[in-house]
């Protein structure tokens, strides 16, 4: 192990748990989608996770602020567990910020109105004020000059990086993303993948579900590999990718590099 890694490794078992899933089941009907997730994520961490179509990354992700329900285990986030109750669901959504791999952009507002609508109506800022922030996040993403058009005027690269924005106006403590840059032509891949390293550098708990292998091993601290609903293998970039344990690992790894 580099000192670096072995620093970041120590920097990481001395910061509070920020997400933990514990023994978490999650069915869609008979289709048994989760079966007993476990993971625990540190704060300011970056996980990387990774395996085929249909293995149920976006299910697990999607369960961390509740756009889905897990119907067995427990999944508590900054201390704040996932329940039927509204009231937790209301402060998960306003700590964990999302971004989807088809951006999810309101098309009918510009670029500032689609980052000012959560803080203003759910924050309750003054407008003045959501507008003012959501200014920092677009020069932050590197795209002021765009702030009112239409998302259908920007190219996908744009798009997502106001998604990105979009998430980071309501100051969430943790950044959920679901392959952002799968639906991007490749020359705007980079510029994507570079707003997820800045936010990286920041200190930003992350969790990535991304095919980019340049990016896991740059950035993450811990790349998990799941199948079929299950965690598989988890490890650092390092090893995982240059010492994959198990064969579904292997064969996954032998298609995507
Ligand atoms: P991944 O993101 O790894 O490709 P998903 O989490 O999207 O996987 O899906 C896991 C499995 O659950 C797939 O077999 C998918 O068809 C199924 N699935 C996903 N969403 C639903 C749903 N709303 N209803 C029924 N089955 C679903
Ligand atoms: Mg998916």
């Amino acid at each position: 192990m580099t000192p670096q890694r072995q620093a970041r490794r120590e920097q990481l078992a001395a910061a509070p748990t920020n997400i933990e899933v514990s023994h978490v089941h999650k069915w869609y009907g008979e289709f048994h989608v989760l079966r007993d997730v476990n993971l625990s994520v540190s704060k300011g961490e970056r996980i990387v996770i990774c395996g085929p179509s249909g293995s149920g990354k976006s299910t697990l992700i999607r369960c961390i602020n509740r756009l889905e329900e897990h119907q067995k285990g427990s999944i508590i986030v900054d201390g704040t567990e996932l329940t039927n109750d509204v009231k937790n669901i209301e402060v998960i959504r306003r700590e964990v910020g999302m971004v989807f791999q088809s951006f999810n952009l309101f098309p009918h507002l510009t670029v500032l109105e689609n980052c000012t609508l959560a803080p203003i109506w759910v924050k309750k800022l003054p407008k003045k004020e959501a507008e003012a922030i959501a200014m920092k996040y677009l020069e932050r993403v590197r795209i002021p000059d765009q702030a009112l058009k239409y998302p259908g005027q920007l190219s996908g690269g744009q798009q997502q990086r106001v998604a990105i924005a979009r998430a980071l106006c309501m100051s969430p403590k943790i950044m959920l993303f679901d392959e952002p840059t799968s639906a991007l032509d490749p020359e705007m891949v980079k510029e994507v993948l570079d707003v997820m390293i800045s936010l990286a550098e920041d200190g930003m708990t992350m969790l990535c579900v991304t095919h980019e292998m340049g990016f896991a091993k740059s950035v993450a601290d811990r790349v998990i590999f799941m199948d079929r609903g299950e965690i598989i293998e988890q490890n650092v970039p390092d090893e995982f990718f240059n010492n994959p344990q198990s064969d579904r690992t292997k064969l996954f790894l032998s298609q995507i590099l």
